[in-house]
Parts: structure tokens; sequence; C-alpha cells
């Protein structure tokens, strides 16, 4: 029985709302539990001999529906799977899809090197962080261990991404085990041929592996062959085939697996799923046409199910979209994404520098930020605090007023008299009806800048500086 009520929480807690945990009360600290925003060990008190019992009982009945996995070491390490819904709106998705680029034995060493730094560098800064990838997948080509132990041997010493070793070959395996043991590598892939030694491996090396079969009863099979040889941390690979009446029936796979997890309380395929979109250059031999179904097929099994992806492609027209759909889908639905409230610089202003306003949902903070600081427009940029919602709904729902303006400035000590020469707020176009409550409430001149921040730079030639009244 999984707990999902504060209240089947709350029985199991020490009952004492002593507040170490930094709640208030057990029933609130309950309901951080189920949302995950705390874990067990935020309540010292539960962790004391005499709890332990109902401790060791909440990490049971609390773990996520399907199993969590963490693949590599240190900062890098990656967790996937441990999620508890089978649709974002019922809670949120966890562990965004891990994307693994590939690489492989048979290359020469410096374009190696050259392709692993290109994945660990991989950087985009979107909505005040940077978008990223995760791991390198090493692929052995050349049926050789020798050769597979030194390219694995080379990725290892130029990244700390997490690895995973490819190949149906155990001895192959075991030869890129052995190179990289202490750094929890994932293993591609126990099959129907060859999963006694695989498992073997898994056993020995305490590593966790993928079990592949495009049959979702010979998949069953092997996976519940794991667990009862003790191997948990499994993740299943039910077949990306990338086209037609195939594709079709990998996407069926996919949904079948994680219903089984969740709905169906099946624990035995409660596990992550592994999607290989890098399959459509098995079809497609030109790069624009194999990297565009390649982004096709990774972007069906980010949306469903696909916990970690094995990839090809590093042009930017394949890696952005992948990038950028992976953090909507994983972006919490319950939080609006947000800024802190405040009075940010941009660029160096000075005493004549514009004060613009605009609200604290980050997609629009950013996107005016990056306007104005695209454009060198050195100024004070205000993020009023709205819940996160942007300029054309707050004015109309009653979170961008002229006291939280009024509010943003004092709070952040901002003294116009001090930091300007000119007096002026200057207000976005879509929160103009305003204007007359905001010069009441703070004094100050307000002008109406454009709707959209696109627009600012030809604005300010008009407008800025402000006309002497
Ligand atoms: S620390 Fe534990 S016992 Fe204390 S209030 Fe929080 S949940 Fe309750």
């Amino acid at each position: 029985m999984k707990l999902n009520s504060p209240l089947q929480v709350y029985k199991y807690l020490p009952q004492i709302n002593c507040a170490e945990c930094g709640d208030p009360t057990c029933m609130a600290f309950a309901a951080h539990l189920i949302d995950r925003s705390k874990k067990l060990e935020d309540c010292p008190p539960l962790l004391k001999d005499e709890f332990k019992k109902k401790y060791m009982e909440l990490l049971s009945l609390l773990a996520p529906e399907i199993r969590q996995i963490i693949i590599g070491v240190g900062e890098r390490a990656k967790k996937i799977g441990g999620d508890d819904v089978q649709y974002r709106h019922q809670l949120t998705f966890f562990n965004p899809t891990a994307f693994a680029y590939d690489v492989w034995d048979t290359m020469p060493e410096s374009e190696l090197v050259e392709r692993v730094k290109r994945i660990s560098n991989f950087k985009k800064f979107y909505v005040g962080k940077f978008l990223k990838v995760d791991m390198v997948a090493v692929r052995c080509i050349s049926g050789d261990s020798l050769r597979f132990a030194g390219a694995v041997k080379k990725v290892s010493e130029t990244t700390e991404l997490p690895l995973i070793l490819c190949s149906y070959d155990p001895s192959v395996l075991k030869a890129g085990i052995e190179v990289v043991k202490d750094k929890n590598p994932l293993v591609y892939a126990a099959t129907e041929q060859n999963w006694g030694e695989v498992a073997e491996l898994a056993m020995n090396y305490k590593v966790p592996v993928v079990l592949f079969s495009s049959n979702l009863d010979k998949l069953k099979s092997l996976a519940l062959t794991f667990m009862e040889m003790g191997i948990k941390d499994l993740v299943l690979d039910p077949g990306t085939f990338p086209q037609g009446k195939q594709l079709k029936e990998s996407f069926e796979r996919f949904i079948k697996l994680r219903r089984a997890g969740i709905k169906e309380g099946q624990k035995d395929i409660a596990l992550p799923i592994m999607a290989v979109p890098l399959n459509a250059w098995l079809v497609y031999k030109d790069t624009v046409t194999a990297s565009y179904w390649e982004t096709v097929l990774a972007s069906v099994f980010i949306v469903k199910y696909g916990d970690i992806m094995i990839l090809h492609s590093l042009e930017p027209y394949a890696v952005l979209p992948e990038v950028h759909l992976r953090d909507t889908i994983y972006t919490d639905p319950r939080t609006p994404v947000k800024v802190t409230p405040g009075v940010n610089e941009v660029g160096t202003p000075a005493k004549d520098s514009p004060v613009i306003i605009t609200t604290n949902f980050a997609l629009t903070y950013y996107t005016v930020e990056s306007d104005l600081s695209s454009n060198k427009i050195n100024c004070y940029l205000a993020a009023v605090d709205t819940d996160g919602i942007g300029v054309e709904a707050s004015v109309a729902g009653g979170q961008l007023t002229s006291a939280k303006i009024k509010d943003t400035f004092q709070k952040a000590n901002f003294d116009f008299k001090e930091k300007t020469t000119h007096n002026t707020l200057i207000l976005p176009g879509l929160a103009a009806r305003l204007q007359g409550d905001v010069e009441d409430a703070t004094g100050l001149r307000v002008l109406i800048g454009p709707p959209d921040s696109g627009r600012i730079p030809g604005w300010m030639e008009k407008n800025w500086p402000p006309k002497q009244k």
C-alpha cells in the first residue's frame, strides 16, 4: 500500500510538533513528504531508536511506484525513474529523462576526446538555468574487449559524466566495467541470449543493468529472474523501432510498461524505461534526415515514459528541441516558474538609466532581461511578486497592483531620489491601466512601455530620456 495523503503519513510520524524539521507541525511535514519537497531524514526524532520501526515502514510506504535508480557517482550522478503517476497533472514527473550521447570504440582517439568534450560542455541558458545533457554511451563496434576497455578509459579520463557501456558480449562488458568499476556505470544490455553472464557481472560489480527485449513477456521474465537473484537496479528497453507499424508498437509497449508499473502495481516491471532514438540512424543515412527523425523519436519518448535515452546527433537543431521539450515536460505543474522578486541591475545602470517593471514569472522576466541586455540597455529591472504569473494575467487577476509595485521598491530599499535623476517608472504596455494608480501610490512619473519587450529598443529611441514636463 502506497501512502498518498498527509493524514496517512501523519500516523507514522512522532506527532510531537517539535518543529525541528522546519515545519510547525508533524501534519505540515507529512504534506511535504507527500509532495517530496522534504525527506524522512529531515525529521530528527524519527531517526531515533524508538521510532526506527516507523521510519523503516515509511521508507517503504513512501517509495515511488517506479523504482529510482542512480547512475554514475559524484555531482554529475544521475537519478532516473522514481515517478508516482502516469499523467503529469496528477502530481508531477520527478527525474527528467537522462540524455546519453554515443561514442564508439573505433573512433580515432582525438575525435573521441573531442566528441566527449562536446557532450560534457553542452549547455544552453534558459529561464534562469542551464539546460545540459547527462551521460556518454560508449558503444563497442570493434568486438574487441581490449579496444573497448581502452575507449572506456579514455572517455572516463575526459569526463565526469556517468557512462553507459554498450555491448551484447559479456566479455566486452566485463572489460569495460573493470576500467570504471568505481563509477557505477549502466550496463547495456542483458538479453535472452546473454542474461546469465550479464547477471553475474551485475552481481559481482554491483552495477545497474538494462534488460532488452521487444517482447514484453520475455522482458518481464528477464526482470523477474534478475529480481529473484537480488539484482533490482534494472532499466527496461522494450525496443525503439524508428518507423512504420513497428514504431507504433514500440510506443504501445512503453505505455503498457508504465501502466503496468503504476496502475496495475506490477512491481517486477515498475522500473525506468530506456528509449534508443539513435536507431533512426539505422534507417536514415543523411545527417539532417536522421537527426530529424531521431529528434521526433526522442520527443515521442520524452512525453511518454522514456526515463533515459541514447542519442547520436549533437547538431543544435536536434539537441535544442530535445532539451527544451524535456524541460517543459518535467516542470512541476504545481509551482509557477518564478524568479525571486526584487530590483535587479541589467548592465551597469547610472542615474539617468530607466527603471522598468515586469513580473516574477520566469519566462517573462528572462525574456525581458535578455531583450534588454542583448540591446545593451543599462537599466534597473523590477520583478514584482505576482506568484509567477505573467503581466496581462496578473493585471486581470489582481496580482500586479500599484501596492505590489510600491512594495517591491520598498523591500529592495530602492530610493528613486538617490538612484535616479528622473523619478520615473516604465510600466509594461499590457499593464497600462495601472498607470494612474501607480502614480498615486508611488508619487513617481509613470510612462507606458511597449506591449512586448522586443520593442523596447525602438521605444527607447523615441521616449528616453523622458521629456521635461
Ligand atoms: S521534526 Fe518530526 S516530530 Fe518534529 S514537527 Fe517535524 S515531523 Fe514532527
